[in-house]
């Protein structure tokens, strides 16, 4: 884990069902590579929260666990990622239609850039269920937190900066089932589309969050 990364790999994707961890994954690796946690999901709930017209738009869409329109999530993206080639990102949650990854590449071959890695973390639903249903998170911050797996210091308070933590309206189990069932019909999709590309790696998720760690420092490094 003391390892620099050996390569170039700092824009990176990663590809997983809800609760699979990648949000948890995605901010630990940004932090280690020093580059953006870039999560359309955040994005959103940002706009939703100040009740900007775009968050207006995607309001319904995520309540229900319904994808909001690629043409939305991509003006979010490219707001975020510059004009300028970025010097890395780690994207969790997006893309998550076939068009959007398509997008993304043309998005990143305009400024003279690709992606270096795609990391799939595989996790059944079954796995999943107990995960979505303790998640806490940070709304200033974006930290996660689990009520019993990965609990806060301090009871309902998020350790990095002290805000009141929240949990997510779309995480119930209703509404899991349905992000389920939209992941299950553009994830394999995706997936797909990344094994052709190159720079693809999935893991067995269903593990700690330090383990998962490991795993993807390991993918990222290799
Ligand atoms: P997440 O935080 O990634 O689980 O996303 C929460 C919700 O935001 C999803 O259930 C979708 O409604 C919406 N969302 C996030 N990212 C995207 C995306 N790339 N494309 C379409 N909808 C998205």
């Amino acid at each position: 884990m003391e390892a620099q990364p050996t390569g170039k790999r700092r824009r990176i994707v990663l590809l997983g069902g809800p609760g699979s961890g990648k949000g948890t994954a995605a901010a630990w690796l940004a932090k280690k590579l020093a580059v953006p946690h870039l999560s359309t999901g955040d994005m959103l709930r940002a706009e939703i929260a100040a009740g900007s017209d775009l968050g207006r738009e995607a309001a319904a869409s995520t309540a229900s666990g319904r994808l909001v329109s690629d043409d939305l999530v991509l003006r979010l993206v490219a707001a975020h990622l510059g004009k300028d080639a970025a010097p890395g990102f780690v994207f969790d949650g997006f893309p998550r239609t076939v068009a959007q990854a398509e997008s993304l590449d043309r998005l990143l071959h305009e400024r003279a850039s690709r992606l270096d890695l795609v990391l799939h973390l595989d996790v059944p639903l079954a796995a999943v269920e107990e995960r979505i249903v303790g998640r806490l998170g940070c709304p200033s911050c974006g930290r996660v937190y689990h009520a019993t797996r990965m609990p806060p210091k301090k009871d309902g308070v998020c350790d990095v900066c002290g805000a009141a933590l929240q949990k997510r309206k779309d995480d119930n189990l209703e509404v899991l089932r349905e992000r389920w069932k939209v992941y299950g019909e553009w994830g394999p999709r995706l997936v797909a589309y990344y094994r052709r590309h190159g720079g693809f790696a999935e893991m067995d998720a269903d593990v700690t969050a330090e383990e998962l760690y490991a795993k993807v420092w390991e993918a990222t490094t290799a």
